[in-house]
């Protein structure tokens, strides 16, 4: 049943970048970002288990490499510095099982532990192994923070991309001491060879991550209705189908249901359209306090919302009685009423997705009008 938790309908803390050069970057550095975003859009779902294989292919490319150069003399020399590898490659290969096993969490807190702490797994891992070879084998080695530059410029916020930048050209910056420190190299030749790992590591991830920050607000805006800050048609659509496969793997019911305001027309007429606006708004914050978790809410039409939520059916059924009231209040300075209509699917894995649900909404929104001509202000609900 719906719980003050507001996902997956939240609305997306998105990070809007205005006009203005200036303004871009420091909305971009400051903003917030959205982690939970990237695995749980529509278009990304079904490529959470390919995420995974990347990032398990990735913790097994630098446990190869480490093991490799365990046996080169090179490699760390002395009990210390081979435990120490050791101990980084068990490591690793602990977290291969992990990011196989345990499913990509699809919350905003959950993802961000998620994403940095691969990121920061990451560096300090290949750090920890670079340090304990030769020189040389380092400065190469350090080419390998491009993967990771890779995933931060997808994955985590610009502070955290900023802060693997830095931490890996520190680590670049030291394994350039070391390659001069031990005279193999004209100074000319280690400042070049410097310079094209710097650019490779930390050349294009910043534009990239600006780029992609920019992509990702703009499809998250069109999903999204910008007079209530609630969902679109298109937004509704592609949120249900997380909902419909909670609600068929746990035995719950699905509903879909379809609320108007009533003789919305007179208020528009009467108080005109900014307080008809006014009015959608404070609707739709009524709506966003009144769902929960389980839960997605739209404006599909005008003055038309959809919500299309799962529980028992006692808890769907009640919450839908008590909608009309709780959406509606008689000291609000533009009072207004509302119909629903909804459609209750009590066993949603005896139907067809997105087919019954489509069903579902017809018929609910032939109820709301129902509702309407019953004189409005109440619901009617229908059990399938
Ligand atoms: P009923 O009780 O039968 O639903 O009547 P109604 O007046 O609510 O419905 P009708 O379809 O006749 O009128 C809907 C009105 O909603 C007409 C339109 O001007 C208004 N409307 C649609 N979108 C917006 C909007 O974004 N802002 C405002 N202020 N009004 C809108
Ligand atoms: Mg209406
Ligand atoms: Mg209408």
């Amino acid at each position: 049943m719906p719980t003050p938790d507001h996902t997956p309908d939240r609305p997306a803390p998105v990070n809007t970048i205005g006009a203005g050069g200036r303004s871009h970057l420091v909305r971009w550095l400051t903003g917030p970002h959205d982690y939970a975003w990237i695995v749980d859009h529509h278009s990304m779902r079904s490529l959470r288990s390919s995420i995974r294989a990347v990032f398990a292919g990735n913790t097994l490319l630098m446990a190869v490499c480490s093991a490799l150069l365990l046996r080169s003399p090179d490699g760390p020399q002395g009990t210390v510095a081979r435990t120490v590898a050791l101990v980084v490659m068990a490591v690793q290969a602990a977290a291969i099982v992990l990011i196989v096993l345990a499913p990509m969490p699809t919350t905003q807190r959950r993802a961000r532990n998620y994403f940095v702490g691969f990121g920061v797994f990451g560096d300090v891992g290949l750090t920890l192994i670079l340090v304990l070879y030769s020189p040389v084998v380092h400065a190469i080695g350090c080419a390998l923070f491009v993967i990771n530059s890779a995933l931060c410029t997808y994955f985590v916020s610009s502070r955290w991309l900023l802060a693997h930048l830095a931490w890996a050209a520190a680590v670049i910056g030291y394994a350039l001491w070391r390659v001069d420190d031990a005279h193999l190299f004209d100074p000319y030749a280690v400042a070049a060879g410097g310079l094209v790992l710097l650019a490779a590591v930390c050349g294009v991830p910043i534009a990239a991550h600006i780029a992609w920050n920019r992509l990702s607000i703009d499809a998250q805006q069109s999903l999204v209705d910008p007079l209530t800050g609630l969902r679109n048609r298109r937004g509704i659509e592609v949120s249900v189908e997380p909902l419909w496969e909670r609600a068929s793997r746990d035995g719950l019911a699905i509903a879909a249901v379809v609320v108007d305001i009533d003789d919305f027309k007179r208020v528009n007429d009467t108080h005109g359209h900014v307080a008809g606006d006014d009015v959608l708004r404070s609707l739709a914050r009524r709506m966003r306090d009144t769902l929960g978790r389980d839960a997605v809410a739209g404006r599909t039409g005008g003055e038309e919302f959809t919500v299309v939520l799962c529980g028992t059916r006692t808890e769907v059924t009640g919450f839908v009685d008590r909608l009309p009231r709780r959406l509606s209040d008689t000291d609000d300075a533009v009072p207004v009423t509302v119909s629903v209509g909804a459609t209750v699917i009590g066993a949603p894995r005896d139907h067809h997705f997105p087919e019954s649900l489509d069903a579902a909404m017809r018929d609910a929104d032939t109820r709301m009008y129902a509702a309407k001509r019953a004189g409005g202000g109440q619901s009617s609900t229908a059990l399938i």
